[in-house]
Formats: C-alpha cells, sequence, structure tokens
C-alpha cells in the first residue's frame, strides 16, 4: 500500500467512526494540513470555542492543544471531549498558573481580570472575561475606564490591546508564545525587502507586532499594507484583499489554508521556522485511535468549570 493509499484508508475510517459515535472533528488553523482537510469546523480558538457552545454530537475530537479541548468540554460538560495527544499543550497557557493569578489579584483587588483563552481551566475561573485576540480589543473597551484591568497571559498581545484602546490603567503579565515571540522584527523587515510589494499579516501575539505597530506609525512601513490580525481575520482578509503576495508572520500551519482557498496568490512565512510543536502532535492515526478507543477524554471539576464558563460567554457575546 503506497502512503497515499494509507492515509485515504485512515482517512475513511475516521469518517465511519466519526458515524458511529456522532463525533465532530474541530481542528485549529496551524494543525497539520491532513488533519485540515477533514475537519468538520477548522478555526481559530473564539470559532472552535462557539462550533463547541453550539454543537449537536455526543463527542467532540479537538485537534488542537490542551486548553482548548479544556474550553470546549468546560461549556460541553454532558459531551465527550477527546484530545488525541495529551501532550499536545502551551507554552503560553503555561506561563501563568492559577497561583500566580490569585496572588496578582490580590495586589489589585478592584480590577477586572481579562484572560485570553490560551489558559488553564483555572485559571479562566479566576478571571471575569475570556478573550482572544478577535475580540481582546472590544472586550477591553467594553469595561468601564475608570476599571483597572488584569490582562494576561500574552504580553504582546497585552500591548497591542493597550495600546489599541489607549487605556492606561492596564496591567499586563509578561507570557510569552515561544513560538511567536519568535517571529523578529528583523525577519519580517528582511522578507519585506525580498517582496516589497506584499501585504505584511501579523499576528498579535508576535515579537514583532510591537515593532510592526511602531513602524507603522514612523510610516516605515505602510499603513494600507500592514494589518495585525487574528488567525480568522488573517483568513478572511487575504480572500478579501487585491494583492497577489503576503507575508504571514504567525504560525506557518495557516499557510496550508490561505493557499487553498486562494489558490492564485503567494503567500511567504515571515519566520518558516516558526511552528508549533504541540498544534503538530496530532496526526490522522491518534485521530482515529482517539475514536475507537475512546481517548483522551478531557474533563474539568464541575465547580472550576462553572466559574470558567462564566468568563468564556462573555467572551463568545463580544466580538
Ligand atoms: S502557537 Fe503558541 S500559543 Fe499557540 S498553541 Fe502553540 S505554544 Fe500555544
Amino acid at each position: 500500500m503506497t502512503i497515499t493509499e494509507m492515509k485515504s484508508r485512515l482517512v475513511e475510517e475516521i469518517f465511519e467512526w466519526k458515524q458511529k459515535r456522532n463525533a465532530i472533528l474541530l481542528a485549529h488553523n496551524y494543525q497539520i494540513p491532513e488533519i485540515q482537510d477533514i475537519a468538520d469546523v477548522l478555526g481559530d480558538s473564539l470559532a472552535l470555542a462557539r462550533a463547541a457552545a453550539d454543537t449537536s454530537a455526543d463527542v467532540i475530537v479537538f485537534c488542537g492543544v490542551h486548553f482548548m479541548a479544556e474550553t470546549a468540554a468546560i461549556l460541553n460538560q454532558e459531551k465527550t471531549v477527546l484530545l488525541p495527544d495529551l501532550e499536545a499543550g502551551c507554552s503560553l497557557a503555561d506561563s501563568i498558573t492559577a497561583d500566580q493569578l490569585r496572588e496578582w489579584k490580590a495586589e489589585h483587588p478592584e480590577a477586572v481580570v481579562v484572560a485570553y483563552v490560551n489558559t488553564t481551566a483555572e485559571v479562566k475561573a479566576l478571571s471575569d472575561y475570556c478573550c482572544t485576540s478577535s475580540n481582546a480589543v472590544d472586550i477591553v473597551r467594553s469595561i468601564p475606564k475608570d476599571k483597572e484591568i488584569l490582562f494576561l497571559p500574552d504580553m504582546f498581545l497585552g500591548n497591542f490591546v493597550k495600546r489599541e484602546t489607549g487605556r492606561e490603567n492596564m496591567h499586563i503579565w509578561m507570557g510569552e508564545c515561544h513560538v511567536h515571540a519568535g517571529i523578529q522584527p528583523h525577519q519580517v523587515e528582511g522578507v519585506l525587502t525580498e517582496h516589497p510589494e506584499a501585504e505584511l499579516l501579523v499576528h498579535p501575539e508576535c515579537g514583532c507586532s510591537t515593532s510592526s505597530m511602531y513602524l507603522m506609525s514612523e510610516g516605515v512601513l505602510p499603513k494600507d499594507k500592514t494589518h495585525i490580525l487574528s488567525t480568522g481575520h488573517m483568513l478572511k482578509h487575504s480572500k478579501q484583499s487585491e494583492a497577489d503576495e503576503f507575508i504571514v508572520a504567525t504560525e506557518v500551519g495557516i499557510i496550508h489554508q490561505m493557499q487553498k482557498q486562494n489558490p492564485e496568490k503567494r503567500f511567504v512565512a515571515a519566520n518558516p521556522d516558526a511552528v508549533c510543536p504541540f498544534m503538530k502532535m496530532i496526526t490522522l492515526e491518534k485521530v482515529l485511535d482517539a475514536l475507537k478507543e475512546n481517548k483522551h477524554v478531557i474533563t474539568v471539576p464541575a465547580d472550576t468549570a462553572a466559574k470558567a464558563k462564566l468568563a468564556i460567554e462573555r467572551m463568545i457575546s463580544i466580538g
């Protein structure tokens, strides 16, 4: 059997098992192409949280990382949520623990806590709002101006939101995603020199986002060709824009979908090494095993889930 035949056999089996178990397959834009191609819903964290909240399936197979499967479990206490590889974690979610957040809150007892969705269920349970990069600005704008805000855990996204909203009373946790932090300003500038006509699409978690904003305000980067966007908005923008070429500053997995949706356009990674090892852990074989053997079931204790659900529902309802 050739590799292609083996893969199509695996895909057939996955579809059979999905039907047997009334399962839905949710996949993040950073997953490997084979997984993206068989997903029922493909999207960024917000789109996937919405899909998890709306599904009538009995089983949710989450092709993403642990905190995303936890979010699905929080929204669906009565459903089975499976994560095909338990090792699929997230360096950003690991950058703040519930104890660290408790201490931080104790220092600012009146503050409203806004947690990026890349956090553990325990951290979400201690937060007032969750947000994603698509709606972080809207969520901060919705909070009364006189309220102090604790924004966590991503410092690049936090700085982006602070700049966009002009909010001075916002404290930012110094966490980062090792993949996005690795996309540096000099790399973006180098690729831009090679592709001067391209539009630049930057994820706000990137190490280059703050400098991109600065360079835009200084007129070094053209304002009309530089866009700071969530992955979901990057996909939308690359479809709608009349540009033929784009430099993509985020995890490289998204380029598969961009190219699929726009075969005539050209997409260049700002840093081809921006690969999330956790996202790439999910394979077709593991998805099939998950469905057949009911592994790995992700659960969240009921009291933690109830508290975290409030913050997640606020996120889903805004933006
Ligand atoms: S790309 Fe970064 S934030 Fe996203 S899952 Fe990987 S480590 Fe976490």
